[in-house]
């Protein structure tokens, strides 16, 4: 199964990516994790995208198409995998559509998780406030002057792919706004459908 994750921030991708981790096996890909995890390191990624991410800017489609492309050839990676942040830009888009052709592979579906944005806020305040209750570390960009930059990204740059997977058969839509449990239900409605499609 590989799929792709799309909506904006504070949508429900991780929350729903992890669970669809725990049901299929197989691994989460974030992005977003995945250069956290350069910058905490301090690797020469880290250290070129740190600025940008705190801005709630993207990085560039270069240095992410690389590590994503780096990435699904990791063994654990052979079974399928969820693209949850990835891709963000019609670059981004074509660099997927190159690396599976490329690996003789193809995509199960792209799942767009809808959102009223006006709650959106409401959900970064509490995820900040829920890691600072839990003793974990605050994301920067988990803010709401940060997070309105990150909305304009967003709508600037990934919205378009909507279209773009539309028009490619592949777009399914779920309702982000309904509760965690009926929206994991409603995915694997959609990936179970996608499954008897192939
Ligand atoms: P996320 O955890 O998905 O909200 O991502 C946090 C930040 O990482 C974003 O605001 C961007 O600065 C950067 N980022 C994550 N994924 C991408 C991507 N696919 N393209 C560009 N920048 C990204």
């Amino acid at each position: 199964m590989r799929l792709i994750l799309l909506g904006p921030p504070g949508a429900g991708k991780g929350t729903q990516a992890q669970r669809l981790v725990e049901k299929h096996g197989i691994p989460q890909l974030s992005t977003g994790d995945m250069l956290r995890a350069a910058v905490q390191a301090g690797t020469e990624v880290g250290k070129r995208a740190k600025a940008v991410m705190d801005a709630g800017e993207l990085v560039s489609d270069a240095i992410v198409n690389a590590i994503v492309a780096e990435r699904i050839d990791q063994p654990d990676c052979a079974g399928g995998f969820i693209l949850d942040g990835y891709p963000r830009t019609l670059v981004q888009a074509d660099a997927v559509e190159s690396m599976l052709s490329e690996r003789g592979i193809g995509l199960d579906t792209v799942v767009e998780l809808v959102v009223d944005d006006r709650a959106l806020v409401g959900r970064i305040v509490k995820r900040a406030d829920d890691a600072k209750a839990a003793g974990q570390p605050v994301r920067k960009d988990d803010n709401p002057a940060v997070f309105e930059e990150r909305l304009r990204e967003y709508y600037k740059k990934t919205a378009p792919l909507t279209g773009y997977y539309y028009a490619k058969g592949k777009l399914k839509t779920v309702d982000g706004m309904a509760s965690i449990d009926a929206v994991t239900a409603e995915i694997e409605a959609v990936l179970a459908a996608a499954v008897k499609a192939r």
